[in-house]
């Protein structure tokens, strides 16, 4: 049966935010559960106290393209961000898919099944016959920004970097890019490139939250051979031209960006770099938003490594991550003003 490709009019830019249940920690320490969720709108219960110290409770409301309480599974997550898209990327439409939010707030536990569930729906696409008979291969990549620098997640973190050529593309120089055809593989590197992301003495939440990690998924038209013969020059030739592709990324914690005052100056550098960073995001998701002619790619390495994916047949999918608990009160409401301004 031949997978439906109707879904055209899929939005440009679909806000999404997911509440993630209370943890063990959290309920034995009786924290509230502060959020509410009602259909797309959700309200943020936030304990106060008057200066005679007093309690009382302000209420902040927000709504979105779709608010996923902690009941929703990672399935049904896959169903409302990333699968009305795959046919359009078989369309030369390029696709983004982010997670936002605080460290702990679900960012990695959501966005970890996303890229197989796509791979998988994209690979049952790929044995269709129409795509077939146009050599249409499905390519994984892998990488890290840490730092402002880039590392590949698929070859023992050899650090890469970038080149614009002459028509504005961005390449990643050395980013290593497999072909996949076998679910099963397509599982093998994202298990490999998890295992690699940044891990520091200090444990691995705590690294990588410093870090946004990109998983892309591309589909390429393979050349025939006589034309792979005849232009050998750089990476695009030798894979094949890019039809259409997908990016999932694992963006650093949120509240990383507001490292710009600690006391280590390693600290200090990572916070200001992902402070610039999730800023540039949010400049470049408005200016694509509003179809502005510019779009600020040069804010930062992720958005520079994200440009030809903010131009012409583009759409991007927010999920905004949030915990439950009064004690991230502050946070979740600096996710949500944030996912808002997107909006
Ligand atoms: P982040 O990547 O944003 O730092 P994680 O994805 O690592 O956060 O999530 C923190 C913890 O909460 C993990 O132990 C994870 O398994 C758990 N968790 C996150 N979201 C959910 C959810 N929707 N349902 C159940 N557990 C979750
Ligand atoms: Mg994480």
């Amino acid at each position: 049966k031949e997978i439906s490709t109707r879904e055209n009019n899929v939005a440009k830019i679909k806000v999404v935010v997911r509440k993630r249940p209370l943890n063990k920690k959290e309920i034995s320490r009786k924290e509230d559960d502060v959020v509410t969720v009602n259909e797309n709108a959700l309200t943020v219960h936030e304990p106060k106290l008057k200066v005679d110290l007093t309690a009382y409770v302000e209420k902040h409301e927000f709504c979105f393209d779709a608010v996923l309480d902690e009941h929703v599974t990672n399935d049904e997550v896959y169903r409302v961000t990333v699968e009305p898209i795959i046919p359009i990327i078989f369309q030369r439409t390029k696709a983004t898919c982010f997670a936002y939010g605080q460290t702990g707030s679900g960012k990695t536990f959501t966005m970890q099944p996303l890229p197989l569930r796509a791979a998988q729906d994209l690979i049952r696409f790929l044995h269709q016959p129409v795509y077939r008979s146009q050599r249409f291969k499905l390519w994984l990549s892998f990488f890290e920004i840490y730092g402002g620098k880039l590392f590949d997640l698929l070859s023992d973190r050899k650090k890469l970097c970038m080149r614009e050529d002459g028509r504005q593309q961005v390449c990643i120089v050395g980013l290593q890019e497999f072909e996949v055809s076998d679910v099963q593989i397509v599982k093998e590197y994202i298990e490999r490139g998890n295992a690699a992301r940044s891990t520091g003495s200090t444990g691995a939440n705590e690294e990588s939250s410093r870090s946004h990690a990109i998983l892309q998924l591309a589909i390429k038209k393979h050349p025939e051979i006589k034309e792979s013969k005849r232009n050998n020059d750089g990476n695009e030739s030798k894979t094949g031209k890019v039809v259409g592709k997908i990016s999932f990324i694992d963006l650093a914690g949120s509240e990383r960006g507001a490292d710009t005052t600690d006391n280590d100056r390693q600290t200090r550098i990572e916070g200001a770099e992902i402070n610039k960073s999730l800023l540039a995001l949010k400049e470049c998701i408005r200016a694509l938003d509003n179809d502005q002619i510019h779009i600020p790619f040069r804010g930062s390495k992720l958005t520079e490594v994200l440009r030809d994916s903010f131009v012409g047949n583009s759409r991007t999918v927010m999920i905004s991550c949030i915990s439950p608990n009064a004690g991230s009160c502050e946070h979740t409401l600096n996710t949500l003003r944030y996912a808002d301004r997107v909006k």
